[in-house]
């Protein structure tokens, strides 16, 4: 991914990130690209979006050591525009090869795009914080934290969904042990 040139976002990228977290995280989290500060440090939510982020996980409580977080794509969408599909399709490997070796229980997606990647009929004004089942894995929707920060109502709801992140988690353990990647 460091030297990645498959799309025309490794040209105006610092860094490209990877994504963060533990090797053995039950939970992956996927946002929807790198934003400024992401692309200069190549380190996944590490802006205000990400203070957010840590204070969600901090109420259930977790640490983002405990999870693995990334991006749908790993390098950063000029102006943070919304990556484009042929940008999300160039990436799709990637992601994939995460979700196969780290094999997570739990998907939890950020904001639309990313939601939309497991759940392309989904709407995030209806489906966020649902406990969804996405190829026997648990699929759980949830604002971004960007819109949370402009949203004071979404914040609020952010707050309340990841509160049934740990119910997911629990819910995980029930189903169908043959897991699909991100395929
Ligand atoms: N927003 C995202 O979607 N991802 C990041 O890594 C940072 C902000």
């Amino acid at each position: 991914m460091r030297s990645c040139t498959a799309c025309g976002l490794h040209s105006t990228r610092t860094n490209s990130v990877p994504g963060s977290g533990s090797s053995k995280a039950e939970i992956f989290i996927i946002g929807e690209g790198p934003g400024f500060n992401e692309d200069q440090q190549g380190l996944p939510f590490v802006g205000r979006s990400g203070k957010l982020l840590d204070e969600l996980l901090t109420s259930i409580p977790m640490t983002r050591e405990e999870v693995f977080i990334t991006n749908v794509v790993k390098c950063r969408p000029p102006d943070n525009r919304d990556p484009l599909p042929d940008e999300v399709a160039a990436c799709r490997t990637y992601l994939e090869h995460q979700m196969e070796l780290l094999d997570p229980k739990v998907v939890v997606t950020l904001g639309r795009v990313s939601m939309l990647r497991f759940h392309p009929k989904g709407k995030i004004s209806q489906d966020h914080g649902k406990i969804l089942e996405w190829g026997g894995r648990i699929l759980f929707p949830l604002y971004h934290p960007a819109a949370g920060l402009r949203n004071p109502t979404i914040k609020r709801e952010l707050q309340k969904d990841v509160l049934k992140l740990p119910e997911a988690l629990r819910q995980a353990n029930r189903v169908s042990p043959k897991k699909a990647t991100a395929k």
